[in-house]
């Protein structure tokens, strides 16, 4: 049989499940969760194996009805860029969507040439068969040509349907990537991303949006990894609620995050965490180039 491979594209409004579900099939953390909208900043790239399949799949940010600064409009531009190189979308809505859906993401799946897979997420939520029901057949009204799947991604209902259907829906092509490897993204990538989720976790309010995680350094010894990474706010003020009194709450951001990555990497971490202020970054332009939020 021919060798398949094929680039699938996660996309969706913010907080419906999108990383839990890439997560889910990936069977690793790759993607950063939490219970806060826009936890997801970039495109994050899963790879997917077997022996004649080789799928990618793209997370993507959720898409904002409104952006508010640069930052925002350049989290659209990278859902808008997962819509062309798709193979197969996977359009991710939960349960209650259907009240306030996505007008941009309805018009640009209606219109999308490649194949549309809906899954309708957090079906564990509803005690009422009638609801999840009434969720499909909207779907189905707005996305006449796509399959719709409820699930749950958290609890892993039903998500084992959709790795051997999108196997289906992928194009004969040869891997892209080394067959061994599980994403396109770096070491620093993950950790960056490992430590803003511990902030998203432990912070209220806007301190874990105006925040940006840079890795300095990464050096692999024998016994342990050496990591050192700053965290730029955009004033001064954040910095002092960041690191806390006697520097506690930034510690505990410092071992949770070390925690993680001992798992991620299996080996010790060492990581010193510092914070800087970078003034209103998510306005500039060349603060976000430098970031890594354009080409
Ligand atoms: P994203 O913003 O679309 O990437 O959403 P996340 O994957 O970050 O998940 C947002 C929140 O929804 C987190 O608190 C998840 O634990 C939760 N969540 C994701 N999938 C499910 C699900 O199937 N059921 C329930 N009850 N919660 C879920
Ligand atoms: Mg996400």
């Amino acid at each position: 049989m021919a060798h398949k491979s094929g680039f699938v594209s996660i996309v969706g409004k913010p907080n419906v499940g999108k990383s839990t579900l890439m997560n889910q099939l990936m069977g690793e953390k790759l993607s950063i969760v939490t219970s806060k909208a826009q936890t997801t900043r970039h495109r994050v790239f899963g790879i997917w194996n077997d022996e004649d399949t080789q799928i990618i799949f793209s997370d993507t940010p959720g898409v904002i009805q409104k952006p508010a600064y640069e930052l925002q409009e350049k989290m659209n531009d990278f859902v808008k860029e997962s819509f062309e190189d798709a193979d197969v979308i996977l359009f991710i809505t939960e349960l209650g969507d259907e009240k306030n859906p996505s007008e941009y993401l309805i018009k640009k799946l209606s219109g999308a040439k490649v194949p549309v897979i809906v899954l309708l997420n957090k079906v564990d939520k509803s005690k009422e068969p009638q609801q999840i029901s009434d969720s499909v057949e909207f779907w189905h009204a707005q996305l006449p040509e796509a399959e719709i799947l409820p699930v749950s991604a958290l609890h892993g209902l039903n998500t084992e349907l959709v790795l051997p259907r999108i196997k289906e829906l992928v194009p004969s092509a040869p891997p892209y990537y080394d067959k061994e490897q599980l994403t396109t993204l770096s070491e620093r990538f993950f950790v960056n991303e490992t430590i803003r989720e511990k902030i998203l976790l432990n912070y209220q309010k806007e301190i874990p949006y105006s925040v940006e995680v840079v890795t300095e350094s990464f050096k692999v010894d024998d016994s342990l990894i050496r990591i050192e990474s700053v965290i730029f706010v955009e004033r001064n003020t954040q910095k002092g609620i960041l690191v806390g009194h006697k520097g506690q709450k930034i510690q505990k951001v410092g071992t949770e995050a070390r925690l993680d990555l001992e798992k991620f990497f299996d080996k010790r971490i060492y990581l010193n965490l510092f914070v800087k202020v970078k003034k209103d970054w998510r306005s500039n332009e060349r603060d976000l180039k430098n970031f890594g939020y354009s080409h």
